[in-house]
């Protein structure tokens, strides 16, 4: 059951328990950000909301954020990520720089691989709002097994999003507790900078192929024993 929440003007929250979308409404279009599970049924509660043309655009392509595609028929995607979305999609590059203006929001793309390699977050500097889809959360797990994910390019777009964090006041992410702050980004970076040189214990997950690493604030899925 997806629960929607006005966060602020114009500014809805999906939340399934899973995962979380963003929708934005302004005067002749709203501006939709990741598309939930298959069956998180997000085109039925951006229907409860508006009945305007929607724009897509997604944090990254993994299943949870892209899987509603499909009711949408088209995105704005960093084509890094082209490759995960199944069936018969219009996609549109995205990158570094590109704008989307909408009910009084703008949203600035900056490139921010290793998550995925095509993972952006969106940037609005006045409102000091950002929305980095999985790549900033409090505690985690976020995840970084499988060969579509590079802890190297994690952790220099951390270091990237920590020269963004004075203009960042309440950041969003996709999983997890929201509204968290900007200090999780150098929090991120530092627990990932200590599994990167092996000084986090790994332990067996008990379904998903991957270790878990808990570091000082947050808890990584990664594949090697350390
Ligand atoms: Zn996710």
């Amino acid at each position: 059951m997806t629960e929607t929440t006005l966060f602020m003007d114009n500014f809805y929250i999906f939340d399934d328990g899973h995962v979380r979308q963003f929708l934005i409404t302004g005067e002749d279009e709203a501006l939709l950000i990741d598309t939930g599970f298959e069956d998180s049924h997000v085109y039925e509660a951006v229907r409860k909301i508006t009945d305007l043309p929607v724009r897509v655009i997604l944090t990254h392509g993994d299943v949870d954020h892209a899987g509603g595609l499909k009711d949408f028929g088209k995105c704005c995607l960093h084509k890094a990520d082209w490759h995960l979305v199944k069936g018969d999609i219009e996609l549109e590059p995205l990158s570094e720089g590109d704008v989307f203006m909408c009910g009084g929001y703008r949203f600035e793309t900056i490139e921010i691989p290793g998550h995925t390699y095509g993972s952006v977050a969106f940037i609005d500097r006045e409102k000091k709002l950002l929305l980095p889809g999985d790549s900033v959360q409090k505690a985690g797990p976020i995840f970084m097994f499988g060969s579509h994910r590079n802890l190297d390019l994690y952790i220099e777009s951390q270091k990237k999003m920590c020269t963004l964090s004075e203009q960042v006041e309440t950041i969003l992410p996709c999983h997890h507790e929201y509204p968290i702050g900007p200090e999780c980004i150098g929090r991120n970076l530092e627990d990932a900078l200590a599994l990167k040189n092996g000084e986090l214990a790994g332990e067996k997950h008990p379904y998903l192929p991957c270790y878990s690493y808990k570091g000082k604030w947050t808890e990584f899925y990664y594949e090697n024993e350390a």
